[in-house]
């Protein structure tokens, strides 16, 4: 990755735009369902957006805005427009010894940019090494891993109203961050598209090693005294070891939300199944890892049809390879009734399903 030299809204590039017609999904998105776009377009710079957005072709259909597809599942044929997002750069906006400021397009990808700001000593995000998919998609669900979200480390998202085709810069604190959720994935989805995400990194590591055995496997490794590449490099195996290969196994990750339930809940679970995982929350609420639920309804590594739960983690849903969004619908239907009526829980999907 090179930083970039593209302005900030790189309006002097060219505007060309190509749309094209009955374009299959399937590998455009991780999970791998047999879909077709009615019209798709892919765009590289924010010029040929803003061209886009005036287009008949834009204006006259429905749209979805794509990254690289490892958090969208494509149901059924799509009777719009798929807008991919490829516009690339990395500019350094201010620097001093504390903290470096940077602008990244939304079409860079999200593994190379973390690579990217370790080798150059810009810490924050090594615990999110290795989250497939883009920039500009981060935000989009405040992506996190190993007690880190994206949110901590970004100052403003800069969006293109498709209405008006205004630029808007949301301030860190606008865009309505919480757990796997902004207001880009809720109250205003689809009506904005990113088109960059500024951050703010450390020159100094502040590493955050208390979760999920992060300490365990550095010591292990016998690495007393970590750098953020040593605890990038552990995200990375444990991920490899964990989670399947989107590029051998059709999949989008975590599949389920971890639901949060009240106090009086929690505790008459854990009567019932004294061995609940669970993490406390403020407010008297407990948040129930969806993967224990899973698994403890008996679907680790079963197939609901073409639909597999994954045998090392059954919050990942597999692509068996043949399945439909039907497959997938049903499978959803199963493993939500079977968790409500064992737990009195519902699981919220988190894959955003189109
Ligand atoms: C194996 C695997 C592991 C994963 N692990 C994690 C994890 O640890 N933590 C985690 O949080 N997530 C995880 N995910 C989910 C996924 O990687 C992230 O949500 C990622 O940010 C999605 O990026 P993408 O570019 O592929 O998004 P896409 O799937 O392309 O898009 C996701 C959503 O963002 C919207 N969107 C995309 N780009 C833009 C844009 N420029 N403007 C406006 N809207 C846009 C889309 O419309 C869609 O609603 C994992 C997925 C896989 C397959």
């Amino acid at each position: 990755m090179k930083p970039a030299s593209g302005g900030v809204h790189n309006l002097r590039a060219p505007s060309i735009i190509q749309i094209k017609e009955r374009i299959s999904l399937k590998e455009r998105h991780t999970f791998g369902l047999p879909a077709t776009a009615r019209f798709f377009c892919e765009i590289e710079n924010e010029s040929s957006l803003l061209a886009l957005l005036k287009s008949p072709t834009f204006r006259d259909n429905e749209h979805v805005f794509l990254g690289e597809g490892s958090n969208s599942l494509f149901m059924r044929d799509y009777p719009g427009i798929v807008v991919c997002l490829r516009n690339k750069g990395v500019r350094i906006l201010s620097e001093n010894d504390e903290a470096v400021c940077l602008r990244v397009s939304a079409g860079e990808n999200w593994h190379e940019f973390v690579q990217y700001t370790l080798t150059h000593g810009y810490f924050g995000l090594e615990n999110l090494s290795l989250i497939p998919g883009s920039v500009g998609a981060a935000p989009v669900q405040n992506i996190g891993a190993y007690g880190v979200e994206v949110n901590d480390f970004i100052t403003h998202v800069e969006a293109i109203d498709v209405e008006s085709a205004e630029v808007r810069t949301f301030k860190n604190k606008e865009c309505g961050f919480s757990y796997r959720d902004s207001c880009f994935k809720s109250s205003l989805k689809n009506r904005y598209v990113i088109t960059a995400v500024f951050f703010r990194l450390l020159k100094q590591p502040h590493l955050v090693l208390g979760y999920a055995g992060l300490r365990e496997g550095l010591d292990s490794r016998g690495i007393n005294n970590p750098t953020a590449l040593d605890v990038s490099a552990l995200v990375c195996e444990v991920r490899r070891t964990k989670l399947p290969d989107p590029k051998e196994t059709g999949n989008a990750g975590s599949f389920f939300k971890h639901p949060t339930i009240t106090e009086s809940h929690y505790l008459k679970l854990k009567e019932i199944f004294p061995d609940i995982k669970s993490f406390e929350l403020d407010h008297g609420r407990y948040k129930i890892p969806a993967g224990w639920l899973i698994e403890r309804c008996g679907f680790k590594g079963r197939s609901i049809g073409p639909v597999g739960i994954y045998k090392k983690q059954a919050l990942v849903l597999v692509n068996n390879g043949v399945a439909s969004g039907v497959d997938v619908e049903r499978a959803i239907v199963k493993i939500t009734e079977k968790v409500k009526s064992k737990f009195d829980i519902i699981l919220s999907v988190e894959p955003v399903l189109i």
